[in-house]
């Protein structure tokens, strides 16, 4: 496979950028990370022309494919020729408002921001305003996005930042403790409860698994939460708009989380956050309460554009029933090759989300050690190569999750489980 012209540009990109990339996870691809030229619904097509069968799109925001719709391609257009913004509001972001309002029966009144990062970061802060108290607790080895309070190590009693640059007073407001385990949480709350404002949880773990809930755990978590006067926040960023359709995995769970954060879908492929919840809560956001929050870029027409269009799409289209039943179909498929080839890997995921975990003895993981603890190197270094050479680009590492859209067909499923044949 010729890659002269992805590697030119890497070395380019070397020399001017950390890494050769703007966001961390993208350098994971050895020996670099190939560039691409353009889309084409379930596929990509790099700089040097090789077309791959793409399940990582754009690391999940793509619920459509590449191609877009034209009713959503031409939303898009029509506001970027408007415009772009105009730092005032605009008729666009209370459609996308009152749309998600209607659709997932915990948010009573949204704030868009820019980015999921954004979104759990003015999460955080709105729930510690709101309740007077300092501590979160959040499930050891998530990931909320690049934000100081969520970047730690550790256990309840030895946190430590993940990152150089966050200071330890920072990280030990923050209490991390395995997911899907009961007594963990009871114990913070039994030392730190009148302090805890907030417990933060993906509801499935999509970031660092993929790892579901043991039945009741976010019924506990909603009952403890309730109990001490904290808020439950359900970071949706990756969750929302894909597992469960329109009302997000919270309405699966068939749970009322008091903040939700999104991302990813809700922008349509643009760059997007958003917090949603109860109305006294999220009031408490400037200028209607004392919780400082802006953003320049916040609402942006051509984001609310996108992100609109797409969801009507959904909504008025059998969307979520053709990715979930691809899903369906790797998820099956994969779980024979695996059981033929390679059983003690275990197949993971719902909905539209798909991944094989190379565990070691073939049990689903229950918390986020339980993936660390895989064969994580064997993935990388082995596995993804030659996923890759055959043509099928997967996420970058073993811990983020595979995505379906609507662009994709059944002919892309049949080729990617023959590669998978091969590759395991
Ligand atoms: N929360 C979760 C669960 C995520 O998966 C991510 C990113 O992948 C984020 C938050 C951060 O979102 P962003 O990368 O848009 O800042």
């Amino acid at each position: 496979m010729n890659d002269d012209n992805s590697r030119a540009l890497y070395d380019r990109a070397l020399s001017v950028m950390p890494g050769g990339v703007n966001s961390a996870v993208r350098a994971a691809i050895e020996p670099y990370p190939f560039f691409v030229q353009k889309g084409d619904r379930g596929h990509v097509i790099d700089a040097d022309g090789n077309r791959y069968i793409d399940w990582v799109m754009g690391l999940g925001p793509l619920l459509l494919g590449h191609n877009l719709p034209e009713s959503v391609q031409a939303g898009i257009q029509q506001k970027a020729s408007e415009g772009p913004m105009y730092g005032t509001p605009t008729e666009i972001e209370v459609d996308l408002a009152e749309f998600v309002v209607r659709h997932v029966p915990s948010v009573e009144k949204i704030r868009f921001v820019n980015s999921g990062t954004e979104a759990t970061t003015s999460a955080v802060r709105l729930a510690r305003g709101y309740t007077g108290r300092n501590k979160i607790v959040v499930n050891q080895g998530g990931y909320h996005g690049a934000q100081e309070s969520t970047l730690v190590d550790g256990d309840a009693e030895n946190v430590a930042p993940s990152s150089a640059g966050v200071p330890q007073s920072f990280a030990e407001h923050t209490i991390p403790v395995p997911f899907n385990d009961e007594d963990a949480v009871r114990e913070a709350f039994e030392k730190h409860g009148d302090d805890i404002a907030a417990v933060m949880t993906e509801p499935i773990l999509a970031n660092y698994g993929i790892v579901d809930p043991d039945d009741g755990y976010h019924d506990f978590l909603r009952e403890i939460t309730d109990e001490h006067g904290s808020l439950l926040i359900f970071d949706e960023v990756i969750t929302g708009f894909r597992v469960g359709g329109l009302g997000c995995a919270q309405s699966e769970f068939d749970i009322t989380p008091d903040l939700t954060t999104f991302g990813k879908i809700i922008g349509g492929g643009f760059p997007v956050g958003a917090l949603g919840g109860r109305a006294e809560i999220i009031e408490q956001l400037a200028p209607s309460g004392p919780v400082f929050q802006a953003g320049t870029f916040s609402g942006h027409p051509v984001t609310m554009a996108a992100g609109l269009e797409t969801l009507q799409f959904a909504a008025a289209n059998n969307v979520y029933d053709h990715v979930n039943t691809l899903g369906d179909q790797l998820r099956a498929g994969l779980t024979d090759i695996v059981a033929e080839q390679a059983p003690e890997y275990t197949v993971a995921g719902t909905d539209s989300m798909f991944k094989v975990i190379f565990t070691r003895d073939g049990e689903a993981p229950s918390n986020a050690a339980d993936v660390k603890n895989a064969e994580t190197d064997r993935w990388r270094r082995v596995f993804w190569g030659q996923m890759k050479a055959q043509e099928v680009f997967l996420s970058q590492n073993q811990f983020e999750c595979q995505f379906v859209s609507y662009g994709h067909t059944e002919a892309d499923v049949e080729e990617t489980l023959e590669a998978y044949k091969h590759a395991l």
